[in-house]
């Protein structure tokens, strides 16, 4: 069997005050000490091993990636909150001409996420060669442990099957 589902639930478990202290020291805060809705700041959650989304304040639209101003009322009042990086496959493709700091990578698959929360997301799709991605397909938010070398310079969130297929 398969471990991944069981590291990432260690993971997620890990000690909040722990977690507390990590982000004291690396997330962007305003003056109040409140977390700033950034993208460095939701890469740098990505870098704990969370997905975090924002929520407004005014009317409790979720956002992801963030943004400065809410795009259905106007309010630029948000809290973080985490996500369970699980989701449905929407739709996918391989990307044979890659940019060139992934063209090394190239092929590999982008697909757009319905996470658990309603909204969707894109991403990086990891599988194995063999498995043939298929539309509604259970997926499950991954974080890259290496440090990349460009932008963000935090880790990147990535999907993987929530359950490995038997052969
Ligand atoms: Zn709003």
């Amino acid at each position: 069997m398969f471990i991944a589902t069981q590291y990432r639930r260690k993971r997620f478990q890990s000690n909040e005050k722990e977690l507390k202290n990590l982000e004291e020291i690396t997330l962007d805060r305003d003056e109040k000490g409140e977390i700033l809705p950034t993208i460095q700041n939701f890469y740098r959650f990505c870098g704990h091993g969370r997905l975090m989304a924002l929520k407004c304040i005014e009317c409790e639209k979720l956002l992801i990636p963030p943004r400065i101003i809410c795009p259905q009322c106007s309010s630029h009042k948000f809290k973080w909150i985490q996500l369970s990086g699980k989701g449905k496959l929407r739709t996918f493709s391989f990307i044979h001409i890659a940019p060139k700091q992934f063209s090394s990578q190239a092929p590999y698959i982008i697909g757009i996420v319905k996470l658990e929360e309603g909204l969707s997301l894109s991403g990086r799709i990891i599988v194995d060669k063999d498995v043939k991605l298929e539309i509604g397909m259970d997926l499950i938010v991954e974080f890259e442990d290496v440090v990349s070398a460009g932008w963000p310079q935090w880790p990147r969130y990535y999907f993987r099957l929530a359950k490995v297929i038997e052969q």
